[in-house]
């Protein structure tokens, strides 16, 4: 596929796991019929609602820094599941990505990662948690089936408390303050990607690390590297 060698070539994506990944999902089915000529395009589209499907490269970078504390984790519990939450799935490109990333491919006795589990996608508009389950359906329906995919209607501000903890959590968009709950739904050498900043300039895509659990909130416990500048729609506060 031409998106996945362009972004080989450019140095986005990195590793043969999240290589395989993005070209066994076809982005073609996550995008609206009217964008279909533009699916393979490394630019974010219109998905209704005022959302987006980000940019092809915003997903390998996800993935590519994902990948290795799930690997790591994979490692030390090779007969444990692993959890994955994707806050703000939109059409459902990127926790189809994450299943892929749990499933066999196709001739495979293995997944990609080694071990099997679960990718959560939520999204507080339910349009959308519908749009990512008939998007799946298309060419990943063995996802849904399986359980390995479950989308689900829900705030990001909160998260998914009864899941928890996650091995990774990929936030889809930016938060105005980092958020505390979600960061506390991190396991413990679990990795977090959220863009963070006001709506207007100045968000950048952090990597948040939980290193060890407090019982309550406690900074120390987080590792936080900014990344790279961004722009993201918001991380929308749900109105009391
Ligand atoms: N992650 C997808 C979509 C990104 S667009 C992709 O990469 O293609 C951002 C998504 O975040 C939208 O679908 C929007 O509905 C959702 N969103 C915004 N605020 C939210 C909140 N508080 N809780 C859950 N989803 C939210």
């Amino acid at each position: 596929m031409h998106l996945v060698d362009n972004l080989t070539s450019a140095g986005i994506i990195k590793s043969q796991i999240v290589r395989d990944v993005m070209s066994n999902v076809d982005r073609a089915n996550y995008v609206l019929g009217g964008h279909s000529s533009n699916a393979y395009d490394d630019t974010p589209l219109s998905i209704g609602h005022g959302q987006t499907i980000s940019a092809p490269h915003m997903h390998a970078h996800a993935l590519e820094e994902l990948l290795p504390p799930l690997l790591i984790y994979a490692s030390e519990h090779p007969n444990d599941p692993v959890s994955i939450l994707d806050v703000g799935c939109g059409s459902g490109y990127l926790t189809s990505c994450f299943g892929r990333l749990l499933s066999n491919a196709k001739g495979s006795e293995q997944t990609p990662l080694g071990i099997r589990g679960k990718a959560w996608g939520i999204d507080f508009v339910p349009y959308l948690v519908e749009m990512s389950e008939y998007n799946t359906k298309k060419a990943d329906a063995d996802l849904l089936e399986s359980g390995t995919v479950s989308f689900l209607r829900g705030d990001g501000w909160k998260g998914l408390p009864d899941e928890a903890p996650f091995q990774a959590i990929h936030v889809g968009a930016a938060a105005d303050t980092f958020p505390k709950n979600l960061m506390m739904q991190l396991a413990v050498g679990g990795v977090m990607i959220i863009p963070v900043g006001p709506q207007l300039g100045g968000q950048a895509l952090y990597r948040i690390e939980r290193v060890k659990e407090s019982p309550t909130f406690n900074t120390s416990d987080f590792v936080m590297t900014q990344l790279l500048g961004v722009r993201y729609v918001p991380l929308v506060h749900a109105q009391k």
